[in-house]
């Protein structure tokens, strides 16, 4: 077994759309970034290959790299679960935490959780996703931007 972590940070905008989790969301500003700036799904590639012992997303996804520019990062995530693939490793599970003000993102949580699950061809109940707010306080307290942290557990096969 093995474990990772994953943090990322993406600075609200407004005139960008809001995806988290894969799933656009209604909202006045949206997260700034080289590709869709899914927060959400980068913290929980981030953890997938520090379990793996891989790196990051930026070195292999660089975002000075014009390919990636808007890309979809579900579609990144489904490449993830190749380079994961190829070495023998499965999920076991993963718990990620969104941390916003606003919007409440409670229903669009089930919407979320079946794209990662569908990106990492696993079940939904070997993912997790909650929010928190920091009660106003930081950068995502004033809504400066949205963070997100998230942990996973690999399993290597023989
Ligand atoms: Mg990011």
């Amino acid at each position: 077994m093995r474990i990772g972590h994953g943090y990322d940070v993406h600075r609200l905008v407004e005139g960008r759309p809001l995806i988290l989790g894969g799933v656009p969301i209604p909202f006045e500003k949206g997260l700034l970034g080289h590709s869709d700036a899914d927060v959400l799904v980068h913290a929980l590639m981030d953890a997938l290959l520090g379990a793996a012992g891989l790196g990051d997303i930026g070195r292999h996804f660089p975002d000075s790299d014009p390919a990636y520019k808007g890309i979809s990062s579900i579609a990144l995530l489904c490449r993830v679960r190749a380079l994961l693939q190829v070495r023998g490793f499965s999920l076991v599970n993963a718990d990620i935490t969104l941390i916003a003000q606003r919007p409440k993102i409670g229903p669009y949580m089930p919407e979320m959780r079946r794209n990662l699950a569908d990106a990492l061809g696993c079940p939904e109940d070997r993912l997790n996703i909650k929010a928190t707010t920091e009660e106003k306080l930081g950068f995502t307290g004033e809504e400066a931007g949205m963070a997100c942290h998230a942990v996973c557990l690999l399993e290597e096969h023989g």
